[in-house]
């Protein structure tokens, strides 16, 4: 089910390349993201940013990088979160990227960018590109969209910004009581890539060039700062360890993670890495023993209660999958993600009651995430299943704006008017939808292009 708005992406774009081992694209997943959140906004704040109009971006790519975008966007690679050996070196980062950010220093458009990366904004838990990558159209079409973004180019800051930018993050780190050497020892971590030219270089640091003279500008600040000695907290670190251990255990092969986790290390980072991994190698039945095990140590937390409902999902026994889901919903009633694996599951489940239900959590679901297309294409299912085809209709045109196939959205919308009772608040939607395309001159050319292909 899950893989069905990744095999979408694939039809629209029509590409069958080769398949990648790592599947590239933006990914979605919970825990990963309220672990990025809980980093990033008191940085923000004292940024002077409002934390909640700034968006985090996942991109599922090895190579190390982290940008801004207009609009307050800012992409980590998931390559820079498993390069960081202390969660201060990626807070650092973050700092520093805050710091472009609240200082204007996008100097290239990104709209190009935007309208690459729109149809690769889907929503999905990283178990589903995991999935991608045995589906080679949908993994190749999510990859040569990355590909084709050309991030490098985009966001090459001048030495002037980088060096404002380091002084920011110094400031930020120490107005929040953390110290600013994470970013000094990342940067000295990596100083050899100074010498290196051109292509070899690690893409964050083309776009961010580093000198002698500013690693000794950002040293000199760093050292005035009182929380100079601050260390990671457990707490964070082992936050950390385990969001490395679920990007490796997800995205790595599975030999791969159990080369690097293997049975000796008896850590709990080690051990969801390995069941993650044995998810992955199909080898469910240890996989559920080894989630069943961390989730007795810690019943209350929601992303085991998430996992373990997922592997369930996903080898077909979506009912049972159901009290999982339900409470990592109970545990995090925010998360929208977490509430859309609930309403999979009840679809799956298939009984007029659970689709009645799963009904009203997509619509919390979209609430929050009004531009979540696989929350779309769910709802689109669960009207579909309740025979209200209007409905479902105008849920397909939804899904469709939000990937940004606007064609098919306006021939969705448009078949949802003729049905939709006029006047309702359903048939403005649908209404609306065609307006905005129809008066759109960037969606007007897209259209164009679809037809005469
Ligand atoms: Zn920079």
């Amino acid at each position: 089910m899950r893989l069905v708005g990744v095999l979408f992406v694939a039809m629209i774009f029509g590409l069958f390349l080769p398949v990648p081992s790592w599947a590239q694209g933006i990914i979605r997943d919970a825990e990963i993201e309220a672990a990025a959140r809980d980093w990033s906004d008191p940085i923000f704040t004292a940024a002077g940013l409002n934390a909640q109009d700034v968006n985090i971006h996942l991109i599922n790519d090895r190579s190390m990088n982290a940008f801004v975008t207009r609009g307050q966007n800012m992409f980590l690679h998931t390559g820079i979160i498993l390069n960081a050996k202390k969660l201060n070196e990626l807070k650092g980062v973050i700092a520093h990227e805050t710091g472009h950010m609240a200082d204007g220093h996008l100097a290239r458009s990104d709209d190009a960018m935007k309208k690459a990366m729109r149809p690769m904004i889907l929503t999905m838990g990283l178990g589903i590109l995991a999935a991608v990558a045995g589906a080679p159209d949908a993994g190749a079409a999510i990859m040569s969209k990355a590909q084709e973004v050309g991030m490098v180019t985009f966001f090459a800051h001048s030495r002037v910004q980088e060096a404002a930018a380091d002084q920011a993050a110094a400031k930020y780190m120490e107005a929040t009581g953390q110290s600013g050497t994470g970013l000094l020892t990342f940067f000295e971590r990596f100083r050899f890539q100074e010498i290196i030219s051109g292509a070899k270089r690690y893409p964050y640091f083309l776009n961010h060039p580093l000198s002698s003279e500013r690693i000794n500008a950002l040293q000199a600040r760093v050292e005035t700062s009182p929380y100079n000695a601050v260390e990671d907290s457990p707490e964070d670190l082992h936050k950390l360890k385990m969001v490395q251990a679920k990007i490796i255990g997800f995205l790595e092969p599975p030999q791969t993670t159990f080369n690097l986790y293997p049975e000796t290390d008896d850590s709990q980072p080690a051990r969801y890495a390995r069941a993650i991994a044995n998810h992955q190698a199909a080898t469910t039945k240890i996989a559920l023993e080894q989630i069943a095990e961390l989730l007795n140590e810690e019943p209350d937390n929601p992303y085991f209660n998430e996992l373990f409902g997922q592997i369930l999902f996903e080898s077909g026994r979506a009912e049972q999958a159901l009290p999982y889901h339900r409470r990592a919903v109970e545990l995090r009633p925010e998360s929208a993600l977490l509430r859309l694996n609930l309403a999979q599951a009840l679809i799956a489940s298939d009984t007029p009651e659970n689709i009645e239900i799963a009904v009203e959590h997509l619509k919390k679901v979209l609430v929050r995430e009004v531009d979540n297309s696989f929350a779309w294409y769910e709802l689109s299912v669960a009207y579909e299943r309740q025979g209200k085809v209007a409905q479902a209709k105008l849920a397909t045109a939804e899904q469709s704006y939000a990937m940004g196939d606007y064609f098919r959205a306006q021939s969705f919308a448009q078949r949802a008017l003729m049905e939709l009772p006029q006047g309702t608040t359903e048939w403005r939607r649908a209404n609306d939808i065609t307006l905005v395309i129809a008066a759109d001159p960037r969606i007007r050319r897209q259209m164009t292009q679809r037809r005469r292909r």
